[in-house]
């Protein structure tokens, strides 16, 4: 589900039209919808019913205090990679001891600072970095929860920008060290306590197969840690992934998303009917990381087009939105649909190429896409853009970032001002 569709010819989101929030607060414009963040969360949650379990929500894919504090109100606990996001969710309201914190490079800052929030646990990918966090505990007198990141080398079948559980990858300790590391970790470091084990296999997966084989390989292991080192949850990670592209385009109403869940390769119903049975008796917590199918398809980039360039090979529509807004295309040909706001009156579709105003030539949001007619001062929404989206905004080019828009029902909050070219040069001396 999503909260984006035509109303009279316009696309809103839920009961706001996305016109009127482009013209009252100017575009580049992210809007996000709540509902369509709650309805996600909750499907989750069902899915998982049977299973004792927690979703903790990948603070990176989407950050904004009141996102986070919209998800900390429905029980979600956190999943972090920074000292900065901890602040964030501290920040919202969200309650540190439900908070795990990933990523290979924490510092002894970050580290120091979950301590003393008291975070639920050090999901560690190194055993360098374990003992390290050890020493660290120990100079303040504390005892680190801590799971180590097994990497379980499974293939995801994402893009290799985003694909993190093959040995390759940085991520993790490689699946056969594990049960050693804990059995020297269990011996040699008084301030580790050992409550689970993690994993994380990548992002964006539209195939049930490789979460089956990455649980189903870690099944005995995780076992066999609860009973030697009685460790109490397993976290299996993000990564579901979501529909950012349809097959259908036509003119009609909703058609980005028009295709039928029951055709889709990966829903979220299926993860839950294919992974539950498999660890709803394990006796152990089962923690989920997602962040892509949370706030993914709850949010849209609003851009207005500024020229049409006529090229002697392309056609260019050149819009107020850059990659420096949105950078998935250019990082990891990312797909959007690109939908006008007032909807196309004609099915008629020309090859466009989108681009922006930054000064690369990767800086585009489409190439060669049939797309519907619009024109010079129309607005449009690049869809599916609530995840890695504003998060990963930049200033290249010295650009105030967008603002942010949370809508409700009717009501529409700013949640995130523009920023004005004062911010740009703050902290310049
Ligand atoms: C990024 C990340 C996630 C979330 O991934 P999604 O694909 O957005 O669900 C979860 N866990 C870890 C450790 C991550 O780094």
């Amino acid at each position: 589900m999503h909260g984006f569709s035509y109303r009279n010819g316009e696309l809103f989101c839920e009961d706001v039209s996305l016109k009127s929030l482009a013209e009252e607060h100017g575009t580049p414009l992210y809007v996000y919808s709540a509902g369509t963040i709650t309805d996600h969360f909750i499907r989750l949650d069902k899915a998982l019913a049977g299973v004792d379990h927690e979703i903790a929500y990948a603070v990176k894919a989407n950050s904004n205090l009141s996102v986070l504090r919209l998800l900390a109100t429905k029980g979600a606990g956190f999943d972090i990679v920074s000292g900065g996001e901890l602040f964030r969710v501290i920040k919202a309201g969200g309650d540190p001891a439900h908070c795990t914190f990933a990523g290979v490079g924490k510092t002894r800052a970050e580290i120091i600072y979950a301590l003393e929030q008291g975070i639920y646990s050090f999901n560690v990918e190194s055993e360098e970095e374990l003992r390290y966090l050890n020493e660290v505990a120990g100079e303040l007198g504390k005892i680190a929860p801590a799971a180590v990141r097994v990497n379980p080398n499974v293939d995801a079948k994402t893009h290799k920008y985003i694909s993190t559980g093959k040995s390759e990858n940085k991520f993790g300790v490689d699946f056969t060290a594990i049960p050693d590391l804990y059995a020297r970790a269990a011996a040699e470091l008084p301030n580790i306590r050992l409550r689970g084990l993690q994993m994380h296999i990548g992002s964006q997966l539209t195939s049930i197969d490789p979460f089956i084989e990455a649980v189903e390989k870690v099944i005995p292991m995780v076992s066999a840690l609860k009973a030697k080192h009685g460790i109490e949850f397993w976290s299996i990670g993000g990564g579901i992934g979501i529909v950012y592209q349809d097959s259908l385009q036509s003119g009609t109403p909703g058609w980005w998303s028009s295709k039928a869940e029951s055709e889709r390769p990966l829903t979220i119903e299926k993860y839950g009917q294919e992974l539950v049975p498999r660890i709803k008796d394990l006796g152990l917590k089962i923690l989920l990381e997602p962040g892509r199918y949370i706030v993914g398809n709850a949010g849209v980039l609003v851009t207005r087009c500024l020229y049409e360039k006529k090229g002697s090979a392309k056609t260019f529509k050149i819009v107020d939105a850059g990659m420096n807004d949105l950078i998935r295309p250019a990082l990891y040909e990312g797909h959007h649909e690109i939908v006008p706001l007032i909807e196309p009156t004609s099915s008629e579709l020309t090859k466009v190429d989108v681009v922006g105003p930054i000064c690369e030539s990767g800086d585009f949001f489409c190439q060669d896409r049939p797309l519907p007619d619009f024109q010079p001062g129309d607005a449009v929404a690049l869809m599916s853009a609530g995840a890695y989206g504003f998060v990963m905004a930049s200033n290249y080019n010295s650009r105030p970032l967008p603002a942010e828009i949370l809508v409700e029902g009717g009501d529409a909050t700013l949640v995130r001002k523009r920023q004005t070219l004062e911010d740009l040069i703050e902290g310049e001396l």
